[in-house]
């Protein structure tokens, strides 16, 4: 099992897959087929009934190439088992339905597009849905003893890398019966492992730091083999399967996560250290900085700070419109955990959608500006960021 893996997560994240090529490919070449072909019908039963593992149809992820990510998705995260998925909403969407049919509490700041899921779609299907700010986390003792069964966040949130206590939380949430999921897209199992803190679903959108080149689309759910076998018939006939093609490609990306998270992590902390210091900047949010609210909690449950930080320039939101498109080597976009930095100003994209006054409720003033730290030599970024600043 991945789980007793005891190698190094670089050495998982490159050989952590069981599938051998039969002309001795050291990777899982493209199964470009959407079906598979056996020579008895007493072998095709076989795997049908699940009695032998096998490929059989892509869109029900039994492909070899699909295999080969998700067991090594699943030794990243510490995890008996992954499924992937062709986007990160897929994976929570299959999550939610799923394991939320009782209520599912949301705790924090949250993707848009989870926010929207949770409060307006879900709602339709008669799931219930609260949320609480990491302000209110006292109402979580009521809110489960109502019975919802699943508890969902993310840590660190986006845009002001707020830190959860996964294993208090998790704790908690088992005395009620309820389930934890904690989004680690923005961490990276090369920063946080959420199963090793008591968690019982990781979910991520691996078209951040899991793909890291901004050229794939993906998503995964990791946990338990028993937790994870009844969202297996969801993906299927929601049909929300990664692509064979899009499997290997994430494959191969997974190969250099280490690399790629550490050089991040390590950009991040001189950015995030550089912009404390300028006369312009009012705030640095970056979990690496020892003066952070949430500093203490990441020493606990991180393995490295990241490479996503928000800082929050002194003047207003124009003024940090006018920094954010001033850069030159940050290119103006709202995604994450790529090789090329990026910077986004939340209250025109992520938390556009927001009232003002909600946007102020989470803390989220018109200045900040997320950057997302990529692979380009700090000294460079930090040198952009002097100019805009200007
Ligand atoms: N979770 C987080 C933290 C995200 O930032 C995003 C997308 O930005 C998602 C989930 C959704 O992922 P995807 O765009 O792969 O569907």
């Amino acid at each position: 099992m991945h789980s007793e893996d005891a190698r190094g997560l670089a050495t998982r994240a490159i050989h952590g897959s069981n599938q051998r090529d039969a002309h001795g490919s050291p990777h899982t070449p493209i199964y470009n087929t959407t079906t598979f072909a056996f020579p008895s019908t007493a072998d095709l039963l076989y795997v049908v009934d699940g009695m032998k593992p096998g490929a059989l149809y892509t869109r029900y992820g039994l492909n070899p190439s699909i295999f080969a990510l998700e067991e090594t998705l699943a030794g990243l995260e510490g995890a008996e088992l992954a499924w992937a998925f062709c986007s990160g909403m897929a994976a929570e969407t299959a999550l939610f339905l799923t394991y939320g049919q009782d209520g599912i509490v949301c705790i924090g700041d949250a993707y848009g597009g989870t926010l929207e899921l949770l409060a307006t779609q879900l709602p339709q299907l008669g799931i219930k849905t609260h949320f609480i700010l990491g302000s209110e986390l006292s109402r979580l003792d009521q809110l489960l003893a109502e019975g919802p069964k699943l508890v969902f966040f993310e840590t660190p949130t986006n845009p002001a890398l707020e830190l959860f206590d996964i294993r208090a939380i998790a704790a908690k949430a088992h005395i009620y019966g309820a389930r934890v999921a904690v989004d680690n897209t923005f961490a990276s199992p090369v920063n946080q492992r959420p199963l090793e803190l008591g968690a019982d679903f990781v979910v991520h959108s691996a078209t951040k730091y899991l793909g890291g080149h901004s050229d794939l689309t993906a998503g995964a759910i990791m946990g338990a083999k028993d937790l994870l076998l009844p969202i297996w018939s969801w993906r299927k006939n929601l049909g929300s399967m990664i692509a064979p093609e899009t499997a290997s490609l994430l494959s191969r990306s997974l190969r250099t996560l280490v690399v790629r998270v550490r050089q991040q992590n390590a950009s991040a902390l001189a950015v995030a250290e550089a912009m404390a210091r300028h006369p312009k900047v009012k705030r640095v949010f970056y979990p690496g900085l020892p003066d952070f609210s949430g500093h203490g909690l990441a020493k606990t449950q991180m393995h490295g700070f990241g490479g996503m930080l928000t800082i929050e320039v002194a003047g207003d939101g124009e003024g940090a419109t006018r920094v954010a498109d001033r850069l030159e080597l940050f290119a103006l976009a709202a995604s994450l955990g790529g090789a090329e930095s990026l910077v986004t100003q939340p209250c025109t994209t992520t938390h556009h959608g927001l009232t003002p006054e909600e946007r102020a409720r989470r803390g989220i003033s018109d200045a900040m500006l997320r950057l997302s730290i990529g692979l380009e030599d700090a000294e460079d970024l930090i040198a952009d960021l002097e100019q805009a600043l200007q």
